[in-house]
């Protein structure tokens, strides 16, 4: 998932909570103080009932009771017998609402008089507690169960006579269903739901609808009301038709004070709906909240998974900037931004490689092209081989040559001795077997087969072999070894394109060297050449001149040659000049050069040589010369001789540089003076006579 969708989820799913959170708690406190007004609402409701009840029945009933008693005492005190109180009872019962009744009683509460007679109506059980309080507190109103369920408000008042007590007056008057209409619509409001209603002994005491049904006098209260009244004495929450509905009673005094009967008040609760009103606070606020949350949670997203990152990527570019290749790029936060660094980083990888790479084929040529030695040249290509393949172990071994130079063997990662190409050929093992029949070969490790005496030697655990080839000719191998991860693809062409390069540098140095050989010597008698023999002779000259030590030069010429080609042809010439030549290599040290000047005539320059010296070796090659014999194809052998002319720096030179013509001059004074003999230079003669050691 994309790192943008994950963010926009994690705001989506941050913002939900919080609105949720922050508008329940209002709402929920909201509904809570909805229904407990409500309940509060049916409390007083209920109280007010009570009171209103009390008032209109009891209390009233207690005042008309007095009024009779008093009338009735009035009547009393002039008349007497029942017949007086039964028209006075008449009297106010018929002026009295129908249903009420005026009973006289004794003092017992036995019934004396009842008007409208009221038959069934347990007056006495009614009245008696009634007279018997106003015994004490005089005057009685309060509320007692009839007939049928009924309930009736009592008065009852005293009737006296001279201070003793005759009976007493009760007035009684049911309650009906009007009163309860009536407290109904002022205190509780329309709707099924709203309802008064007078309980008594666990039964309605008026009939009427109550709580969406209509019921009957008598009838008895449904068990789950009864048991939610008995529950507490506070308001109680109760459910009709589904919907909320608050419920009450008030008690109704009976003759000793305690409630004998109820006034029970249902109101209709508000529904645990919710308005769009409700809602607007709520979501204001947990907007505000989701903005402030989101702000935050914004910064820290932003910072976690882009600012710090890039920051990251930025600090590894610029390292790369700088050139420095070798610490990973590394970034985390964002997805994205994760694959852009490792993305980078392979590229990083990349460039490091190919960086890496050129510099090893830029040292390899480098060494390659170099004026250095090539053994020199290919050790230092072997180490930059090494380390651009973390190789272990790099050998290098070539097949002989004529040529000095051609037969190499030269290693890094180990000491141990190479052996010679003759006897890697019968050696066993991998190597050797490449030896004799040479190719390339990738070994990522060496099989038992493959690992002999040399291998176990170079401690070799994997390789990669390229010969060296020369056309179709192997001219050696080049081993990589002890990698010890696979090699690749670029691995052997790397190591290909080295061999490449190795062979042609071989072959150069080769070349170079015979060129240099060819150069300075003369191919007919092997000796150093005219051009070597200049150089040299400087070069000595001026070692001697600094030292101060003595340098000596001979001129040498063949005595009659030309009469010896005439007389045996040119090839017996050649021969005899290669026959000299060799004689001459024999006569002098080999710190000494001979080299042939052009002809048949011949140099030696002698360094560290005084005149003694120099008289002694040159008289020992011009007989050495005389008694050579120079055979011939046709088997006869002929015989010659040398004249020989000798200057000696710096005595005999007379420090006069141009050593080759005053040796000259002192070999011309020797031919003049009949051949075969020596003789010297010396400038330091009064008369600069040529003379002869002899
Ligand atoms: P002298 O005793 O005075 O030195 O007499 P000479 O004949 O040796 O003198 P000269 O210098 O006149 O002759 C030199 C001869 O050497 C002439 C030339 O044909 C011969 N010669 C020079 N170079 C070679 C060579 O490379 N091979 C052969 N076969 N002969 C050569
Ligand atoms: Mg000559
Ligand atoms: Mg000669």
């Amino acid at each position: 998932m994309s790192f943008a969708v994950q963010f926009a989820g994690i705001l989506l799913a941050l913002g939900v909570v919080m609105a949720i959170g922050t508008a329940a708690v209002p709402l929920y406190q909201s509904q809570r103080d909805r229904q407990v007004l409500g309940l509060d609402g049916a409390a007083r409701a209920a109280t007010v009932a009570g009171a209103v009840v009390t008032a209109q029945t009891a209390d009233a009933a207690r005042g008309v009771a007095c009024q009779v008693a008093s009338l009735v005492e009035t009547v009393v005190s002039f008349e007497t017998g029942p017949t007086a109180l039964r028209a006075a009872a008449a009297f106010y019962a018929a002026a009295a609402p129908p249903g009420d009744v005026v009973a006289l009683v004794g003092p017992t509460g036995v019934p004396l008089a009842v008007q409208p007679s009221a038959p069934g109506l347990p007056l006495q059980a009614m009245l008696s507690p009634g007279l018997t309080r106003i015994c004490r507190t005089g005057l009685a109103g309060y509320f007692a169960p009839g007939l049928a369920g009924r309930l009736y408000a009592i008065g009852v008042a005293p009737v006296l006579l001279r201070g003793r007590l005759l009976g007493g007056v009760g007035y009684l008057r049911p309650l009906g269903a009007t009163l309860a209409a009536s407290l109904r619509r002022t205190l509780v409001g329309g709707g099924r739901r709203g309802g008064v209603a007078f309980v008594s002994g666990g039964r309605f005491a008026a009939p009427g609808p109550f709580l969406g049904a209509t019921v009957a006098a008598g009838q008895p209260l449904p068990a789950a009301l009864l048991r939610s009244l008995r529950g507490g004495r506070g308001p109680v929450q109760t459910t009709v038709d589904g919907q909320p509905t608050a419920l009450a009673a008030a008690g109704l005094a009976g003759p000793l004070g305690v409630p004998a009967a109820t006034v029970l008040v249902a109101q209709p609760l508000a529904p645990a709906g919710t308005g769009v009103g409700d809602l607007v606070a709520p979501v204001a606020l947990a907007a505000v909240l989701v903005l402030t949350v989101a702000m935050v949670a914004v910064y820290l997203v932003v910072e976690h998974y882009l600012a710090r990152p890039l920051r990251q990527l930025g600090a590894a570019v610029g390292r790369l900037r700088e050139g420095d290749y070798s610490r990973p790029v590394e970034a985390g936060g964002a997805e994205e931004i994760v694959r852009l660094a490792a993305n980078f980083d392979l590229m990083r990888e990349r460039l490091h490689a190919q960086l890496v790479g050129a510099t090893g084929r830029t040292q390899i040529a480098a060494a390659l092209n170099s004026a250095e030695p090539i053994e020199q040249a290919l050790h230092a290509v072997l180490r930059a081989l090494a380390d651009l393949l973390h190789a272990g172990l790099v050998v290098l071994v070539t097949r002989p040559d004529p040529e000095p130079g051609g037969d190499l063997r030269v290693a890094v990662g180990t000491r141990a001795e190479l052996p010679l190409w003759s006897a890697l050929t019968s050696a066993p093992g991998l190597l050797g077997s490449l030896a004799r029949r040479p190719a390339t070969v990738v070994r990522d490790q060496l099989s038992e087969l493959d690992r002999g005496p040399l291998e176990q030697t170079l401690g070799l655990r994997d390789c990669l072999i390229v010969p060296l080839q020369l056309g179709e000719r192997a001219k050696g191998l080049l081993v990589v070894g002890n990698k010890r991860v696979p090699y690749s693809i670029d691995d052997r062409m790397l190591c290909q394109s080295v061999a490449d390069q190795i062979i042609v540098a071989i072959e150069k140095s080769v070349l170079l060297a015979v060129s240099q050989r060819e150069a300075n010597t003369d191919a007919m008698t092997g000796l150093y050449n005219y051009r070597f023999l200049r150089g040299y002779l400087d070069q000595q000259l001026n070692v001697a001149d600094r030292l101060g030590s003595s340098l000596t030069v001979l001129m040498l010429d063949l005595d009659h040659f030309k009469a010896l080609n005439d007389a045996h042809g040119h090839q017996a010439g050649d021969a005899a000049l290669r026959a000299f030549g060799r004689k001459l290599l024999e006569s002098v040290r080999r710190s000494d050069l001979a080299a042939r000047y052009g002809g048949e005539e011949f140099t030696v320059v002698m360094t560290n040589t005084g005149r003694i010296d120099a008289e002694v070796v040159a008289d020992k090659i011009r007989q050495a010369v005389r008694s050579m014999p120079i055979p011939l194809a046709d088997g006869r052998v002929l015989r010659c001789s040398v004249s020989i002319g000798g200057v000696v720096f710096p005595e005999g030179s007379g420090g006069d540089r141009d050593l080759l013509a005053l040796a000259d001059r002192a070999l011309y004074s020797a031919k003049r003076n009949g051949r075969d003999r020596v003789e010297f230079i010396d400038l330091r003669t009064p008369d600069p006579a040529i003379r002869s050691p002899a």
